[in-house]
């Protein structure tokens, strides 16, 4: 697809749904498409709309080996629930034998090269083997979303995005999780807006912004998993 086509179908899908923006993504580009799920809420609502429609959309997850328990169980759950796989995909090296190489601990030294190693690599490796991806970004989470598209080339990994909820606002997302039974993480209910690791994680005090509680104290704010053409880092 070339860019003035992929420009055309992202303009026609902006009032689209999100059943129909996965819908078309499947009917587009499968199989050479995937969605990698962080399994945040919206990641969940995402898989619930893929298995209501039996579309055949591989998922994996970024399995850092440092996910919460909570996490871990949902991953689970999501599975028996609907009868699909997610894909795990680790980084290179264990967080055992990363301590050995980089010496421990090393999100609270080098974040950006912990995220690098146990997020970026896999993921870019995982990509390559795609035309198109889709992520859960929603376009009121950070500046550097706000102008996120339907669909857009993703210049960073070498291949067409699809973000079917970027018009969904943090409302939409607890409305459809709620109407449609989804399951998510139950650290969601425990002032964890925002879940990853569990080292960078920590929930959030009434009025503090929903993405205070990764990387709190550092000026890290993202894992660097998506930017937007002329922006900044955005995702994670
Ligand atoms: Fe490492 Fe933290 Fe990034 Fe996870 S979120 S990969 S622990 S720096």
């Amino acid at each position: 697809m070339n860019s003035d086509d992929l420009k055309r179908h992202a303009a026609e899908l902006e009032n689209a749904t999100a059943a129909e923006i996965v819908a078309w993504a499947a009917k587009t580009f499968a199989p050479r498409l995937t969605f990698a799920t962080s399994l945040g809420i919206e990641d969940c609502a995402i898989v619930d709309l893929i298995a209501r429609q039996s579309l055949p959309i591989d998922i994996f997850t970024l399995d850092t080996g440092l996910l919460f328990p909570e996490t871990y169980a949902l991953w689970r759950q999501i599975q028996d629930r609907y009868g699909l796989t997610i894909r795990a995909v680790p980084p290179e090296f264990t967080v055992d034998e990363q301590a050995v190489r980089e010496g421990p601990e090393l999100w609270a030294r080098d974040p950006d090269r912990c995220c690098d190693l146990r997020k970026i690599q896999p993921l870019r490796s995982t990509l390559a083997n795609y035309d198109a991806w889709i992520t859960a970004i929603r376009r009121d989470q950070t500046p550097d979303r706000a102008n996120a598209p339907v669909a857009g080339w993703d210049g960073r990994f070498g291949l067409i995005k699809i973000n079917p909820l970027v018009r969904w606002t943090s409302a939409d997302v607890q409305a459809y999780v709620r109407e449609h039974r989804v399951p998510y993480n139950p650290l969601h209910d425990r002032n964890y807006p925002s879940i990853g690791c569990m080292p960078c994680t920590s929930p959030v005090l009434a009025g503090e912004d929903p993405r205070s509680g990764r990387w709190r104290g550092k000026e890290k704010t993202e894992c660097g998993l998506h930017i937007m053409p002329g922006a900044r880092r955005a995702g994670g």
